[in-house]
């Protein structure tokens, strides 16, 4: 399978995407797949109202799709055509505070929708919801536990071995990889990518199961850190989540996709996208055993557990608030050095 570069129109400014804001909620309510979106907030364009009349919205001009961390600090450079990487241009002078605002009111209000979002191009609606569901099919057939370890090609084999699950189209392939490929700085997401291709796995030998929790640990640093702060903390700090595939990490961001009406920065601002998690290289969330959902919000920070871990001096968060990635404070997911 040949490499993609990144193809243009992939993505669409909000300006373009709009007509399609509503074909995607049509989508949404129709698929079981999808849970029901939040109320659209917008921070930055006109009123929230303007949400609602569609006719009457107007959107800002300017777009954040190729901000970079620099001295600290990611830039927005205005960029109003699409195209290659390469013809983005990219100015340190552009750097101004009214944009350095802009971005910390997107990674505080994570799941706002912003005028100068960017979203998936909507032709590419039904492929999304597509593929993410023929994926969906393969994390059932084979188990949730099964499927953070799934690699691309076992996930392929699987698809042209059992009925079940279906073989994997051409129009659904090209669609993975133009997920995989894209650089997501261009809908704000700022993290380093992780795995260079799409097809990298994670050896069965280099994990170990966690029991009772259906996730796997790689085996040395994140296995002894999480038996460690366990040790500290008492037996309440639960495993929420382990080490992660390539396939397993794009699933969720797919979902995120549709959950978000196809909104890219809305979505990469709570999930990492594709080749981009730290879950593939060690990094895992914890929770506190009872707490269901808050274990992934902020609400999370004020937990006797969370605070007892700030404590210990030993642990780190990769998100910690106002991060340079471009993404909400999470304080359960924890960074391996
Ligand atoms: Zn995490």
């Amino acid at each position: 399978m040949n490499k993609r570069a990144f193809l243009e129109g992939f993505f669409t400014a909000s300006t373009v995407a709009f007509g399609g804001h509503f074909m995607w909620q049509r989508i949404n309510q129709q698929s079981p797949l999808l849970a029901k979106s939040p109320v659209a907030i917008d921070y930055t364009g006109p009123t929230a109202a303007g949400m609602e009349n569609s006719q009457s919205f107007q959107f800002t001009s300017i777009q954040l799709e190729s901000v970079q961390p620099v001295q600290g600090i990611p830039i927005p450079a205005p960029v109003l055509t699409p195209g290659r990487d390469s013809d983005i241009p990219f100015e340190v002078a552009e750097l101004d505070d009214a944009q350095v605002e802009n971005y910390l009111r997107k990674i505080r209000n994570f799941d706002a929708i912003f005028a100068s979002d960017i979203y998936l191009d909507a032709r590419y609606e039904s492929l999304l919801l597509k593929t993410t569901q023929h994926m969906s099919r393969v994390e059932k057939y084979i188990g949730h536990g099964n499927f953070n370890l799934m690699s691309f090609d076992e996930m392929l084999q699987h698809g042209r071995d059992f009925s079940e699950i279906g073989k994997f189209e051409a129009d659904e392939l090209n669609f993975l990889e133009e997920v995989f490929f894209a650089n997501p700085h261009r809908y704000g997401f700022f993290g380093k990518k992780i795995s260079a291709e799409i097809t990298d796995f994670i050896p069965r030998t280099e994990v170990a199961k966690i029991s009772n929790t259906g996730h796997f640990l790689l085996k040395g640093q994140s296995e002894n850190l999480y038996t460690q702060i366990k040790k500290d903390v008492g037996d309440e700090v639960i495993l929420t989540s382990g080490v992660r595939s390539i396939v397993k990490q794009m699933h969720l961001f797919l979902a995120k996709a549709i959950q978000a009406n196809g909104n890219l920065s809305r979505a990469s601002r709570s999930l990492a996208p594709p080749g981009h998690s730290y879950h593939g290289i060690g990094d895992f969330d914890i929770g506190k055993t009872g707490y269901g959902v808050k274990n992934f919000t902020a609400d999370f920070s004020d937990t006797a557990e969370y605070k007892k871990i700030a404590r210990l001096g030993y642990v780190d968060i990769r998100y910690p608030t106002d991060n340079l990635f471009g993404v909400r404070f999470e304080p359960w997911h924890i960074k391996i050095a």
